[in-house]
Protein backbone atom coordinates (compact mmCIF):
# COMPACT_ATOMS: atom_id res chain seq x y z
CA UNK A 1 0.00 0.00 0.00
CA UNK A 2 1.52 3.18 -1.25
CA UNK A 3 -1.17 5.69 -0.54
CA UNK A 4 -4.48 5.94 2.03
CA UNK A 5 -6.67 7.56 0.44
CA UNK A 6 -6.49 7.87 -3.67
CA UNK A 7 -8.94 9.97 -5.28
CA UNK A 8 -9.95 9.75 -8.89
CA UNK A 9 -11.69 12.71 -10.61
CA UNK A 10 -13.28 11.40 -13.73
CA UNK A 11 -14.36 7.72 -14.21
CA UNK A 12 -13.35 7.22 -17.56
CA UNK A 13 -10.80 4.88 -19.46
CA UNK A 14 -7.77 5.99 -17.74
CA UNK A 15 -9.01 6.57 -14.11
CA UNK A 16 -11.18 3.44 -14.67
CA UNK A 17 -7.92 1.50 -15.39
CA UNK A 18 -5.86 3.16 -12.29
CA UNK A 19 -9.00 2.15 -9.95
CA UNK A 20 -9.13 -1.31 -11.26
CA UNK A 21 -5.22 -1.60 -11.16
CA UNK A 22 -5.03 -0.27 -7.73
CA UNK A 23 -7.27 -2.70 -6.12
CA UNK A 24 -6.11 -5.67 -7.80
CA UNK A 25 -2.18 -4.49 -6.82
CA UNK A 26 -3.57 -3.54 -3.14
CA UNK A 27 -1.87 0.16 -3.59
CA UNK A 28 -3.59 2.52 -1.81
CA UNK A 29 -6.16 1.55 1.89
CA UNK A 30 -9.52 3.03 -0.73
CA UNK A 31 -9.95 4.85 -3.20
CA UNK A 32 -12.81 7.45 -4.07
CA UNK A 33 -13.73 8.56 -7.46
CA UNK A 34 -16.28 11.03 -8.98
CA UNK A 35 -17.69 11.92 -12.82
CA UNK A 36 -20.27 14.58 -14.35
CA UNK A 37 -22.58 12.49 -14.98
CA UNK A 38 -25.14 10.66 -12.79
CA UNK A 39 -24.93 7.80 -15.58
CA UNK A 40 -21.38 7.70 -15.54
CA UNK A 41 -21.08 7.74 -11.51
CA UNK A 42 -23.71 4.72 -11.80
CA UNK A 43 -21.70 2.64 -14.33
CA UNK A 44 -18.59 2.63 -12.52
CA UNK A 45 -20.27 1.65 -9.21
CA UNK A 46 -21.43 -1.11 -11.38
CA UNK A 47 -17.74 -1.88 -12.50
CA UNK A 48 -16.69 -1.33 -9.04
CA UNK A 49 -13.89 1.00 -10.16
CA UNK A 50 -13.59 2.86 -7.05
CA UNK A 51 -14.48 1.46 -3.53
CA UNK A 52 -16.80 4.93 -3.32
CA UNK A 53 -18.45 6.99 -6.14
CA UNK A 54 -18.95 10.40 -5.03
CA UNK A 55 -21.70 13.48 -5.92
CA UNK A 56 -18.96 15.95 -6.26
CA UNK A 57 -15.52 16.24 -6.96
CA UNK A 58 -14.94 18.14 -3.27
CA UNK A 59 -16.67 14.88 -1.72
CA UNK A 60 -14.20 12.38 -3.52
CA UNK A 61 -11.02 14.68 -2.95
CA UNK A 62 -11.61 15.15 1.21
CA UNK A 63 -8.94 13.11 3.04
CA UNK A 64 -7.12 11.51 0.39
CA UNK A 65 -3.24 11.63 0.01
CA UNK A 66 -3.48 11.44 -3.86
CA UNK A 67 -5.62 13.05 -5.90
CA UNK A 68 -5.02 12.29 -9.94
CA UNK A 69 -7.20 14.45 -12.16
CA UNK A 70 -8.31 12.30 -15.28
CA UNK A 71 -10.37 14.80 -17.10
CA UNK A 72 -10.41 16.05 -20.70
CA UNK A 73 -7.15 18.98 -20.45
CA UNK A 74 -9.87 21.61 -21.66
CA UNK A 75 -11.83 21.48 -17.82
CA UNK A 76 -8.37 21.46 -15.28
CA UNK A 77 -8.41 24.47 -14.63
CA UNK A 78 -12.24 24.84 -12.96
CA UNK A 79 -11.53 21.42 -11.81
CA UNK A 80 -8.24 22.35 -9.89
CA UNK A 81 -10.29 25.58 -8.86
CA UNK A 82 -12.98 23.64 -7.56
CA UNK A 83 -11.13 20.85 -5.71
CA UNK A 84 -8.44 23.25 -3.98
CA UNK A 85 -10.24 24.55 -0.95
CA UNK A 86 -11.28 20.64 -0.16
CA UNK A 87 -7.53 19.40 0.07
CA UNK A 88 -6.03 17.33 2.65
CA UNK A 89 -2.41 19.05 4.15
CA UNK A 90 0.53 17.07 2.90
CA UNK A 91 -1.91 15.84 -0.47
CA UNK A 92 -0.05 14.92 -3.56
CA UNK A 93 -2.30 16.15 -7.00
CA UNK A 94 -1.05 14.63 -10.20
CA UNK A 95 -2.82 14.73 -13.46
CA UNK A 96 -2.93 12.61 -16.58
CA UNK A 97 -3.17 15.14 -19.22
CA UNK A 98 -1.84 14.34 -22.29
CA UNK A 99 -0.38 17.69 -22.60
CA UNK A 100 2.01 18.82 -19.78
CA UNK A 101 2.62 22.89 -20.04
CA UNK A 102 -1.06 23.62 -20.59
CA UNK A 103 -1.65 21.58 -17.69
CA UNK A 104 0.75 23.35 -15.41
CA UNK A 105 -0.27 26.53 -15.95
CA UNK A 106 -3.86 25.66 -15.30
CA UNK A 107 -3.99 23.73 -12.19
CA UNK A 108 -0.42 25.45 -10.56
CA UNK A 109 -1.75 28.48 -9.57
CA UNK A 110 -4.82 26.69 -7.68
CA UNK A 111 -2.70 24.77 -5.37
CA UNK A 112 -2.49 25.89 -1.73
CA UNK A 113 1.07 25.76 -0.30
CA UNK A 114 0.44 22.54 1.71
CA UNK A 115 0.37 20.70 -1.51
CA UNK A 116 2.75 18.71 -3.63
CA UNK A 117 1.44 18.99 -7.35
CA UNK A 118 3.20 16.20 -9.67
CA UNK A 119 2.07 16.90 -12.98
CA UNK A 120 2.08 13.12 -15.41
CA UNK A 121 1.26 11.52 -17.98
CA UNK A 122 0.98 7.58 -18.91
CA UNK A 123 1.31 6.57 -22.42
CA UNK A 124 -0.73 4.45 -22.39
CA UNK A 125 -4.65 4.36 -23.98
CA UNK A 126 -7.22 3.04 -26.44
CA UNK A 127 -9.69 4.39 -28.79
CA UNK A 128 -12.35 3.70 -26.21
CA UNK A 129 -13.19 6.20 -23.41
CA UNK A 130 -16.40 6.19 -20.59
CA UNK A 131 -16.29 4.06 -17.77
CA UNK A 132 -16.99 0.86 -19.40
CA UNK A 133 -13.66 1.16 -21.24
CA UNK A 134 -10.94 1.13 -18.70
CA UNK A 135 -9.34 -2.38 -17.82
CA UNK A 136 -6.59 -2.92 -15.09
CA UNK A 137 -3.90 -4.16 -17.29
CA UNK A 138 -3.55 -0.88 -19.20
CA UNK A 139 -0.45 0.35 -18.00
CA UNK A 140 1.91 -2.38 -17.71
CA UNK A 141 5.04 -2.45 -19.34
CA UNK A 142 3.79 1.29 -20.73
CA UNK A 143 5.44 4.60 -19.89
CA UNK A 144 4.53 7.17 -17.23
CA UNK A 145 5.90 10.85 -17.86
CA UNK A 146 6.45 12.85 -14.79
CA UNK A 147 6.92 16.28 -15.59
CA UNK A 148 7.22 17.68 -11.79
CA UNK A 149 7.74 21.25 -11.33
CA UNK A 150 10.96 23.30 -9.53
CA UNK A 151 8.56 23.39 -6.48
CA UNK A 152 8.04 19.58 -6.32
CA UNK A 153 9.16 17.63 -2.86
CA UNK A 154 11.67 14.98 -4.07
CA UNK A 155 9.77 12.29 -1.80
CA UNK A 156 6.63 13.08 -3.48
CA UNK A 157 7.72 12.33 -7.01
CA UNK A 158 9.29 9.31 -5.61
CA UNK A 159 6.37 8.29 -4.06
CA UNK A 160 4.43 8.75 -6.97
CA UNK A 161 7.06 6.85 -9.20
CA UNK A 162 6.60 3.91 -7.00
CA UNK A 163 2.82 4.13 -7.09
CA UNK A 164 3.35 3.87 -11.02
CA UNK A 165 5.24 1.17 -11.15
CA UNK A 166 3.30 -0.35 -8.80
CA UNK A 167 0.71 -0.55 -11.33
CA UNK A 168 3.65 -1.91 -13.82
CA UNK A 169 4.44 1.39 -15.51
CA UNK A 170 8.07 2.37 -16.73
CA UNK A 171 8.66 5.35 -15.40
CA UNK A 172 10.75 8.29 -16.78
CA UNK A 173 10.96 12.42 -16.00
CA UNK A 174 10.88 15.02 -18.62
CA UNK A 175 10.49 18.67 -18.95
CA UNK A 176 7.05 19.83 -19.66
CA UNK A 177 7.87 21.79 -22.86
CA UNK A 178 9.99 19.00 -24.15
CA UNK A 179 7.31 16.16 -23.37
CA UNK A 180 5.15 18.36 -25.26
CA UNK A 181 7.08 18.15 -28.86
CA UNK A 182 7.79 14.49 -28.20
CA UNK A 183 4.04 13.67 -28.20
CA UNK A 184 3.56 16.04 -31.23
CA UNK A 185 5.10 13.63 -33.20
CA UNK A 186 4.40 10.78 -31.47
CA UNK A 187 0.73 11.25 -30.91
CA UNK A 188 -0.93 14.45 -31.25
CA UNK A 189 0.29 14.26 -35.20
CA UNK A 190 -0.64 11.08 -36.06
CA UNK A 191 -3.85 11.66 -34.51
CA UNK A 192 -4.97 14.56 -36.80
CA UNK A 193 -3.47 12.78 -39.66
CA UNK A 194 -5.92 9.79 -39.11
CA UNK A 195 -8.90 12.25 -38.47
CA UNK A 196 -7.91 14.05 -41.91
CA UNK A 197 -7.33 10.34 -43.82
CA UNK A 198 -10.65 8.77 -42.64
CA UNK A 199 -12.47 12.22 -43.27
CA UNK A 200 -11.44 12.23 -46.94
CA UNK A 201 -12.34 8.33 -47.37
CA UNK A 202 -15.37 9.46 -46.07
CA UNK A 203 -15.96 12.12 -48.57
CA UNK A 204 -15.27 9.35 -51.17
CA UNK A 205 -17.32 7.19 -49.91
CA UNK A 206 -20.09 9.36 -51.48
CA UNK A 207 -18.74 9.02 -54.94
CA UNK A 208 -17.37 5.39 -54.98
CA UNK A 209 -20.38 3.70 -53.17
CA UNK A 210 -19.84 2.08 -49.69
CA UNK A 211 -15.98 0.49 -51.90
CA UNK A 212 -14.11 2.60 -48.93
CA UNK A 213 -15.81 0.12 -46.47
CA UNK A 214 -16.23 -2.82 -48.39
CA UNK A 215 -12.35 -3.28 -49.66
CA UNK A 216 -11.25 -1.39 -46.55
CA UNK A 217 -7.52 -2.81 -46.10
CA UNK A 218 -5.62 -2.98 -43.05
CA UNK A 219 -3.61 0.45 -43.39
CA UNK A 220 -6.67 2.70 -43.62
CA UNK A 221 -8.37 0.17 -40.81
CA UNK A 222 -5.80 1.50 -38.80
CA UNK A 223 -6.30 5.10 -39.13
CA UNK A 224 -10.34 4.68 -38.71
CA UNK A 225 -8.97 2.48 -35.42
CA UNK A 226 -7.18 6.20 -34.23
CA UNK A 227 -9.97 8.03 -35.80
CA UNK A 228 -12.33 6.63 -33.55
CA UNK A 229 -10.51 8.45 -30.21
CA UNK A 230 -12.52 11.03 -27.99
CA UNK A 231 -14.09 13.80 -29.72
CA UNK A 232 -13.47 16.05 -26.67
CA UNK A 233 -10.21 14.71 -25.30
CA UNK A 234 -8.64 15.51 -28.78
CA UNK A 235 -10.09 18.67 -29.26
CA UNK A 236 -8.62 19.56 -26.26
CA UNK A 237 -5.35 18.15 -26.93
CA UNK A 238 -4.65 20.14 -30.04
CA UNK A 239 -6.13 23.33 -28.54
CA UNK A 240 -3.73 23.28 -25.72
CA UNK A 241 0.05 21.51 -27.64
CA UNK A 242 -0.84 24.34 -30.13
CA UNK A 243 2.51 25.52 -30.80
CA UNK A 244 3.87 21.78 -31.36
CA UNK A 245 1.41 20.58 -33.04
CA UNK A 246 1.67 23.12 -35.69
CA UNK A 247 5.32 23.08 -35.67
CA UNK A 248 5.71 19.14 -36.48
CA UNK A 249 2.36 19.69 -39.06
CA UNK A 250 4.47 21.99 -41.20
CA UNK A 251 7.61 19.20 -41.33
CA UNK A 252 4.95 16.86 -42.39
CA UNK A 253 3.60 19.23 -44.66
CA UNK A 254 7.36 19.61 -46.19
CA UNK A 255 7.84 15.80 -46.55
CA UNK A 256 4.59 14.90 -48.24
CA UNK A 257 5.18 17.49 -50.88
CA UNK A 258 8.89 15.90 -51.29
CA UNK A 259 6.89 12.26 -51.67
CA UNK A 260 4.54 13.76 -53.63
CA UNK A 261 7.06 15.17 -56.15
CA UNK A 262 8.94 11.73 -56.36
CA UNK A 263 5.61 10.05 -57.20
CA UNK A 264 4.86 12.75 -59.95
CA UNK A 265 9.07 12.59 -61.02
CA UNK A 266 8.78 8.34 -61.40
CA UNK A 267 11.67 9.14 -58.38
CA UNK A 268 11.44 5.41 -57.12
CA UNK A 269 14.71 5.95 -55.04
CA UNK A 270 13.29 8.51 -53.54
CA UNK A 271 10.41 6.90 -52.22
CA UNK A 272 12.33 3.38 -51.35
CA UNK A 273 15.20 5.18 -49.25
CA UNK A 274 12.06 6.38 -47.23
CA UNK A 275 10.18 3.25 -47.06
CA UNK A 276 13.40 1.63 -45.83
CA UNK A 277 13.74 3.72 -43.11
CA UNK A 278 10.78 4.00 -41.62
CA UNK A 279 10.40 0.41 -41.83
CA UNK A 280 13.60 0.44 -39.61
CA UNK A 281 11.91 2.63 -36.75
CA UNK A 282 8.49 0.19 -36.87
CA UNK A 283 11.40 -2.72 -35.70
CA UNK A 284 13.21 -0.26 -33.16
CA UNK A 285 9.50 -0.39 -31.08
CA UNK A 286 9.28 -4.01 -31.78
CA UNK A 287 12.94 -4.10 -29.85
CA UNK A 288 11.81 -1.58 -27.24
CA UNK A 289 9.53 -3.55 -26.24
CA UNK A 290 6.37 -1.20 -27.03
CA UNK A 291 4.63 -3.68 -29.54
CA UNK A 292 4.26 -6.84 -30.75
CA UNK A 293 6.26 -8.37 -33.91
CA UNK A 294 3.33 -10.31 -35.17
CA UNK A 295 1.81 -9.30 -38.57
CA UNK A 296 -0.93 -6.89 -38.65
CA UNK A 297 -0.74 -6.45 -34.88
CA UNK A 298 -1.54 -10.33 -34.22
CA UNK A 299 -4.68 -9.87 -35.69
CA UNK A 300 -5.73 -13.04 -37.59
CA UNK A 301 -7.29 -11.97 -40.85
CA UNK A 302 -6.87 -8.82 -42.88
CA UNK A 303 -4.69 -7.79 -45.86
CA UNK A 304 -2.28 -4.90 -46.88
P1 LIG B 1 -12.75 9.74 -20.77
O1 LIG B 1 -12.81 8.25 -20.85
O2 LIG B 1 -13.58 10.54 -21.73
O3 LIG B 1 -13.09 10.20 -19.28
C1 LIG B 1 -13.15 11.52 -18.88
C2 LIG B 1 -13.85 11.58 -17.54
O4 LIG B 1 -13.82 12.91 -17.06
C3 LIG B 1 -15.33 11.19 -17.61
O5 LIG B 1 -15.61 10.30 -16.57
C4 LIG B 1 -16.06 12.51 -17.37
O6 LIG B 1 -17.29 12.36 -16.71
C5 LIG B 1 -15.07 13.19 -16.46
N1 LIG B 1 -15.26 14.62 -16.34
C6 LIG B 1 -15.33 15.57 -17.30
N2 LIG B 1 -15.49 16.79 -16.75
C7 LIG B 1 -15.52 16.59 -15.40
C8 LIG B 1 -15.65 17.44 -14.28
N3 LIG B 1 -15.79 18.76 -14.42
N4 LIG B 1 -15.64 16.88 -13.05
C9 LIG B 1 -15.51 15.55 -12.87
N5 LIG B 1 -15.36 14.70 -13.90
C10 LIG B 1 -15.37 15.22 -15.14
O7 LIG B 1 -11.26 10.27 -20.96
P2 LIG B 1 -9.87 9.49 -20.74
O8 LIG B 1 -9.50 8.82 -22.02
O9 LIG B 1 -9.91 8.71 -19.49
O10 LIG B 1 -8.90 10.75 -20.60
C11 LIG B 1 -8.76 11.43 -19.39
C12 LIG B 1 -7.46 12.23 -19.43
O11 LIG B 1 -6.39 11.33 -19.70
C13 LIG B 1 -7.42 13.31 -20.50
O12 LIG B 1 -6.79 14.46 -19.97
C14 LIG B 1 -6.55 12.71 -21.58
O13 LIG B 1 -5.83 13.70 -22.29
C15 LIG B 1 -5.63 11.80 -20.79
N6 LIG B 1 -5.11 10.62 -21.49
C16 LIG B 1 -5.92 9.89 -22.33
C17 LIG B 1 -5.39 8.78 -22.99
C18 LIG B 1 -6.25 7.97 -23.95
O14 LIG B 1 -5.72 7.26 -24.80
N7 LIG B 1 -7.56 8.02 -23.85
C19 LIG B 1 -4.07 8.39 -22.77
C20 LIG B 1 -3.29 9.11 -21.86
C21 LIG B 1 -3.82 10.23 -21.23
P3 LIG B 1 -18.61 11.89 -17.53
O15 LIG B 1 -18.30 10.52 -18.03
O16 LIG B 1 -19.68 11.90 -16.53
O17 LIG B 1 -18.77 12.89 -18.65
Amino acid sequence: MIYNRIALIGLGLIAGSIGLAVRKRGLAGETTGSASTAKSREIARNRGLVDHVCKTNAEAVAGADLVILCVPVGVMDAVAAEIAPHLAEGATVTDVGSVKRAVIDAVAPHMPGYVEFVPGHPIAGTENSGPDAGFAALFENRWFLMTPTESTSEAAVARLQDFWEGMGALVARMDPDHHDRVLAVTSHVPHLIAYTMVGVADDLRRVTNQEVVNFSAAGFRDFTRIAASDPTMWRDVFLNNRQATLEILGRFTEEIFALQRAIRRGDGEHLFNHFSRTRNIRRGIIDAGQDTAEPNFGRSAGGL
